[in-house]
């Protein structure tokens, strides 16, 4: 059966929103971070939502299929390396916010694909924050950054203040977008902002990234376990890299929360909104106030050098080791165990008289250079914006766990 697919409009077709506000365009919304920050924003807002993603020969819309009669989202073709379509977008749907989520995202990938990276993850944003400047200062900017910037760490947890060590082409690409973002809200006074967020995932993960090749690859296995599988030699462990990393894994639905606060620091910063609050209101300032260009010097004034760019986690470390034996035991296999050491070391079960390897590790899924600790602090998000996250690591795994099994049924 050939699946519908949905519409994609030209940039030029772009419906504005009539009553609804603010007008929020998204990249990326193929993706984790975009379609659930879509989900999100209809939830918790009034916004009218642009999506951009690319028109490509094979759609790849599982992540937004169910928006398909969605009255406030509309999808528009877009790709972050054509510097026009940024100024066409911008010219034609006129955002109030634009949020990018778009990347070459892969970390693996950047050793492979240097010079894509760099043009979209950071060539690309350079081309966004150009375009707002020129054609809506006023627009807000979020750009994706990534716990990846931070490398080989001096220090853990990391925050705010640890130095920009990447150690791939994908971590110097997010670095470098900081650094130009940085450089735009200081010299032009935009509101664009770029958190470090740490690892989140969910079930809208690429099957690609680690977490979502486990909990894919448990359900596969745990399914072959009960179909006897094993004994006509069939039978394939996960293969995995280096499990001694370690990571610091967030619900990806919490961290479209930051996002979001992240953009409206001067309503969620109580310290800011307090200088702000009394003028915001349109009704307390005569209408000449914004008609020449006052509401924008306010924000240029006490809003704009106010602002911060923020470290997101969970604040815990765990390592790829323990994730495979939750999730395990999620799947209902509780008598997992690791064994032996190194390239020899397996996650085993013992069905006598054999001893059955669930998962190897294999070297070729070693990276060039491999970051082996990742933790942050997040506590300026929490202080200042009152972000918390709302799902464990355990629960996660779960979840994403019991996604695939129900997507294997
Ligand atoms: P995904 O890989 O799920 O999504 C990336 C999106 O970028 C896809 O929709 C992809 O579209 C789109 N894209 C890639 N190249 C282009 C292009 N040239 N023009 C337009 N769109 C493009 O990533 P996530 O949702 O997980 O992550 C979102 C952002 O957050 C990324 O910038 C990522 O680097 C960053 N990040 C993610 C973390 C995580 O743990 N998830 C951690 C820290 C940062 P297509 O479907 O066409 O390929």
């Amino acid at each position: 059966m050939v699946e519908k697919v949905m519409s994609i409009k030209n940039i030029s077709d772009i419906v504005l929103s009539k009553g609804y506000s603010p007008t929020v365009f998204i990249t990326g919304v193929t993706g984790q971070d975009g379609s659930l920050m879509i989900d999100y924003l209809l939830k918790n807002t009034n916004s009218w939502i642009i999506g951009g993603a690319r028109r490509l020969s094979v759609e790849n819309h599982a992540n937004i299929k169910h928006l398909e009669n969605e009255p406030r989202f509309q999808l528009v073709n877009f790709d972050l390396t054509d510097s026009h379509s940024i100024y066409k977008l911008m010219e034609t749907a006129k955002p109030d916010y634009f949020i990018n989520f778009a990347a070459q995202s892969f970390v693996a990938s950047s050793w492979d694909f240097a010079r894509q990276t760099w043009q979209v993850n950071s060539t690309g944003v350079l081309d966004c924050l150009e375009a707002i400047r020129k054609v809506k200062p006023d627009c807000r900017f979020y750009n994706a950054g990534s716990s990846e910037e931070f490398g080989n760490v001096t220090y853990s947890p990391q925050d705010e203040n640890h130095p920009l060590r990447p150690r791939s082409p994908y971590g110097a690409s997010k670095a470098a977008a900081r650094q130009l973002i940085k450089v735009y809200r200081e010299s032009y006074s935009l509101y664009a902002v770029q958190g470090w967020l740490f690892n989140h995932e969910g079930v809208r993960r690429g099957e690609e990234f680690v977490t979502r090749k486990i909990t894919k690859g448990v359900v596969r296995v745990v399914k072959e376990l009960k179909n006897c599988n094993v004994a006509l030699n069939t039978f394939k462990p996960i293969e995995l890299g280096n499990v001694d990393s370690k990571r610091d894994w967030s619900d990806a639905e919490d961290m479209v929360d930051a996002v979001w606060r992240m953009l409206n620091q001067d309503t969620y910063n109580l310290e800011i909104a307090s200088l702000v609050l009394p003028l915001v209101s349109r009704s307390s300032l005569p209408e000449s106030y914004y008609t020449s260009g006052g509401y924008s010097e306010m924000m240029k004034k006490l809003v704009i050098p106010k602002l911060k760019d923020y470290v997101v986690s969970s604040d815990e470390n765990h390592t790829i080791r323990e994730l495979v034996g939750l999730a395990f035991k999620a799947a209902g296999v509780e008598d997992g165990y690791w064994s032996g050491v190194e390239l020899v070391e397996r996650f085993v079960i013992d069905r006598p008289p054999f001893q059955l390897a669930l998962v190897t590790i294999n070297p070729r899924f070693y990276r060039p250079a491999e970051i082996e600790v990742l933790c942050g602090n997040s506590s300026a998000v929490r202080k200042d914006l009152g972000w918390e996250p709302k799902t464990s690591f355990e629960q996660l795994v779960k979840k994403m766990v019991n996604n695939d099994l129900n997507l294997s049924n």
